[in-house]
């Protein structure tokens, strides 16, 4: 028997949490909920005047809209075009917008150890993750799931030479699920400052970066419990922060009462074993969207080595037991709201 997971929105709320002041200072917070990349995308202003706030949200949520469309992995958009010409083995023009985004791919891919790997996107398609709501699912057979992860699509196969792409594997597709909401939170950011704000949070479904304060004192976010309603713990982000968490929880099927979820990993072609959710913080959001997922695809064995790689110094990991295992930087910025608080491990990174 199969059971379809659809992403409830009130729980994604509850995913990142905005812990907020009392009600004198409400009136300085202006914040905007939208769905866009298939999630709850929340932005929080502070400390400009409401007409000032209403015009960055509404020109931020163009931006955004923009990004999803172009950026989409299945719905007919630039990228699905991009993927049908590398398919054909043909050299392919880039959109404008796309070009930082294979390029930071590439970069971040290269330094997962190809554990961050968007060029799979025929995997990330068989396992059924490239639609709207997940249908009641099954697995793919053993044999497809074999076959497809030994074409070995890899972001070493491209070239990109100024905005033209080729590929030397005609099975590299691209799917930037793993990097394209943090992505777009820096270039929303990005905006904001533009625009001359200087205190605000924009938070795609648990992705976020912050810039400023929240009136006197820090931005505070919560951090969903992988297992249970309501927050794991708060960290209070400072001025230019990006957290972001990668879970088993975000899209999942259970099939025999094993649960399937949307994470794999390019080395065997199944959901990555170990973990249940990976938060980072660093400074940009892409890199922290591409780091959440490779440690989590690098399960026990070796998130140490890949954060190092990455330069990642902080990390909460919940495995699959309900254990804690945090850095010592992370360890001192975490504050468990959970009750009881779970049992917790210090790992100094190598
Ligand atoms: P995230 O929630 O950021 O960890 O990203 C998960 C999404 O990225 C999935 O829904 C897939 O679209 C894609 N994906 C899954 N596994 C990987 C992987 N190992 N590397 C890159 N992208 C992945
Ligand atoms: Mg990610």
């Amino acid at each position: 028997m199969t059971f379809p997971h659809k992403k409830s929105h009130g729980f994604t709320l509850a995913l990142i949490l905005l812990l907020t002041a009392c009600s004198t200072q409400q009136a300085q917070l202006h914040q905007q909920q939208f769905l866009l990349f298939g999630t709850l995308v929340d932005i929080s202003i502070w400390g400009t005047d409401k007409q000032q706030a209403q015009q960055a949200i509404a020109q931020i949520s163009t931006d955004l809209e923009n990004m999803h469309n172009e950026w989409h992995a299945w719905h007919d958009s630039p990228l699905t075009r991009l993927n049908k010409m590398l398919a054909s083995g043909q050299s392919a023009t880039v959109p404008p917008s796309m070009v930082p985004l294979v390029q930071k791919s590439m970069a971040l891919s290269d330094a997962s150890d190809g554990l961050f790997n968007p060029a799979m996107g025929k995997l990330v398609k068989l396992w059924g993750f490239q639609q709207d709501d997940l249908p009641e699912s099954t697995p793919p057979d053993d044999a497809e799931i074999n076959a497809t992860t030994a074409l070995q699509p890899k972001m070493q196969n491209l070239t990109l030479t100024h905005n033209q792409l080729q590929s030397h594997n005609t099975n590299v597709q691209l799917d930037f699920g793993a990097i394209a909401k943090g992505y777009a939170v820096d270039l929303a950011i990005d905006k904001l400052r533009a625009l001359g704000i200087h205190n605000a949070i924009v938070n795609a479904g648990g992705n976020l970066r912050v810039i400023g304060k929240h009136g006197d004192r820090p931005w505070r976010i919560g951090i969903r419990h992988p297992r249970a309603p309501g927050i794991l713990a708060s960290i209070e982000a400072h001025d230019d922060e990006s957290i972001l968490t990668s879970g088993d929880y975000e899209r999942f099927f259970e099939y025999k009462g094993k649960r399937y979820h949307h994470i794999l990993d390019p080395r065997t072609g199944y959901p990555a074993n170990g973990f249940t959710s990976v938060t980072v913080i660093y400074h940009d959001a892409a890199t922290a969207d591409a780091a959440s997922t490779a440690l989590f695809v690098a399960g026990p064995q070796r998130w140490r080595e890949i954060a190092k790689k990455m330069g990642i110094q902080y990390i909460m990991i919940m495995d699959d037991k309900g254990q804690v295992t945090m850095t010592p930087a992370m360890a001192e910025r975490i504050h468990f709201e959970s009750n009881p608080t779970p049992h917790m491990t210090i790992s100094t990174l190598p």
